[in-house]
């Protein structure tokens, strides 16, 4: 489905079947010389008939087209490989295209997980389902890094490339100041709160998100262009709810932790989840993926505040109140 959001500004909304997210939106913009891409979907046949059929619909030509990845998740860097031709700049966080280059190391992550109490055999079953086993892009691109600041000019637009680590450890934000428009990624997003989860190159992610919505917060923003379903002008209420969810499930940790010691997976099940399963034993497993490194997240903030701190017991990782 192809929408028009102002002139020369498209919003394209990719379906992502049978998952949570329910669709993908993939920005384009069109310039005289240049078009821009930003973000595109899931490397999977539905994902790319959806996208290539929006782009005929705007009559884009892709030799005339660059790309801008929001971050290194599958359903907005999976199919930049289809897209991208070879006169497109692809561009992407710099930090992100360092967290790419050596890894995604998913064996690091699955002992990470089994040491933070996962039991081995659904770890591994959770992982190969994960999306980013599945849907990545199976042809590599050439990719410009991008820092904090740098201009992106196409057509009637001037976009800021603003660092917004957090969500992963090298997303970006778009900001045009003139129109006063967010191209928010999944730092910010309205119907559904986005993941933050434990990296192995940051120290404490959920510290890094919390100020990276502090830092977008005071940017003037009128309307806000998320990654995933409706867009808003209300991104400082956004914020503050987004900050408060965060609090609750703070407390949530540590009132897990006054009942005794626990590994992040004992502690998941006390933090309130979004999701239609009530019991925590019928979460899907790619569910229990994502709500362990969320809780990981978590502890680790409370840990660099002083709030708990970890020892190691038969080769897991506990978790108890200071
Ligand atoms: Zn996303």
């Amino acid at each position: 489905m192809v929408q028009e959001i102002r002139s020369d500004l498209f919003c394209i909304e990719v379906p992502l079947p049978k998952n949570p997210l329910k669709s993908i939106n993939s920005y384009v913009i069109k310039g005289r010389e240049r078009n821009l891409i930003i973000d595109t979907a899931m490397n999977r046949p539905e994902c790319k008939d959806a996208l290539f059929l929006g782009l005929k619909d705007l009559g884009i030509d892709l030799e005339k087209t660059d790309l801008f990845i929001t971050h290194l998740h599958a359903d907005h860097f999976g199919l930049s490989g289809d897209v991208a031709t070879d006169k497109s700049k692809c561009y992407m966080g710099s930090e992100e295209l360092k967290f790419l280059s050596g890894t995604p190391d998913w064996e690091y992550m699955l002992n990470m997980f089994v040491e933070n109490g996962f039991p081995d055999n659904v770890v591994r079953e959770s992982m190969s389902r994960h999306p980013g086993m599945l849907y990545s892009p199976t042809r590599k691109v050439e990719m410009t890094p991008v820092s904090d600041g740098d201009m992106i000019r196409v057509g009637n637009y001037e976009l800021r490339c603003i660092y917004t680590p957090g969500h992963t450890p090298g997303h970006f934000c778009l900001y045009d100041e003139k129109d006063q428009i967010l191209f928010s990624g999944d730092h910010i997003l309205f119907d559904i709160t986005p993941n933050i989860t434990n990296w192995m190159t940051r120290e404490d992610s959920l510290r890094d998100y919390l100020a990276s919505l502090d830092k977008v917060s005071a940017l003037p923003v009128k309307l806000v262009l998320p990654g995933h379903r409706t867009s808003s002008s209300h991104h400082v209420d956004r914020i503050e709810a987004l900050k408060q969810h965060h609090r609750d499930r703070l407390e949530e940790a540590i009132t897990a932790l006054q009942e005794g010691d626990m590994t992040a997976y004992e502690v998941a099940p006390y933090i309130t989840w979004k999701i239609e399963f009530k019991k925590w034993d019928d979460f899907p497993i790619t569910q229990k993926w994502f709500a362990v490194g969320e809780t990981l997240a978590h502890l680790h903030y409370l840990e660099h505040e002083g709030t708990v701190k970890q020892y190691k017991k038969d080769g897991l990782v506990y978790y108890t109140l200071n």
